[in-house]
């Protein structure tokens, strides 16, 4: 019911379109005669915007729809509004165009800062292995595990009881024979009471999450100590 309303509104409009055309092009070739002087200006511009103030009994129309001069006047006027309002719209598309593309940008600069953010962000973690068993050669089952995050961790080591002070290597591996390293590095112990404590970064942000071995190596002992270690 409504489709075929629409495509009959539409033949109208065709047709209408048709007669007008006909008659500007009958217009424009002086086939018709004028009545009256040519309005000015305003009044043209007036009625290509199709003003309202203009009554339609007014002569100066029936002039403007038989004068060459007039009509060619305002189908230039109308032909200019026409291709400024195309302009308008497409400014109008090219800054809401902008403004997506701004707000993708702005989107994705936000989830990249806070992907950094997070990763860049050092945990500080303590390990206490002060209870773990110090004799060499203890299995590490034994042991109580310990766990730290996939993450840039500063890591505070409190030694087991009897430990000698120096300089140590802290390594995080897959298995307790040093095989499958994820992160090394090297510290000087330092004497908290009767305790000794060792502080290092551990980068453990590429270590899936999973079961790993703390190990701690004393630089002249070279005997290394693993620990249980959950990566979380
Ligand atoms: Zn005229």
């Amino acid at each position: 019911m409504r489709l075929s309303w629409r495509r009959s509104s539409r033949t109208e409009d065709r047709f209408e379109t048709w007669i007008t055309q006909q008659h500007q092009r009958r217009v424009l070739a002086g086939g018709t005669t004028p009545s009256g002087p040519c309005p000015d200006e305003g009044f043209i511009q007036n009625l290509a915007r199709k003003s309202k103030n203009i009554a339609l009994s007014d002569p100066r129309i029936d002039h403007a729809a038989n004068c060459p001069k007039c009509m060619s006047r305002l189908l230039e006027l109308r032909r200019k509004s026409r291709s400024s309002r195309q302009r308008a719209a497409l400014a109008m598309a090219i800054a809401a165009c902008a403004l997506i593309a701004a707000a993708v940008v702005a989107i994705r600069y936000g989830i990249d800062r806070n992907a950094s953010t997070t990763n860049t962000a050092v945990v500080a973690q303590t390990v206490n292995l002060w209870d773990s068993g110090t004799v060499r050669g203890e299995q590490p089952g034994q042991l109580e595990s310990v766990s730290l995050p996939a993450a840039l961790v500063r890591v505070t080591i409190v030694l087991p009881r009897h430990s000698a002070p120096g300089q140590y290597l802290v390594a995080v591996t897959r298995d307790q024979n040093g095989n499958g390293l994820v992160a090394e590095a090297t510290a000087a112990t330092v004497a908290n009471g009767e305790q000794q404590e060792i502080t290092t970064g551990l980068d453990l942000r590429k270590a899936a999450a999973g079961p790993y071995f703390l190990s701690t190596t004393h630089e002249q002992d070279q005997a290394a100590y693993y620990y249980p270690l959950q990566v979380k």
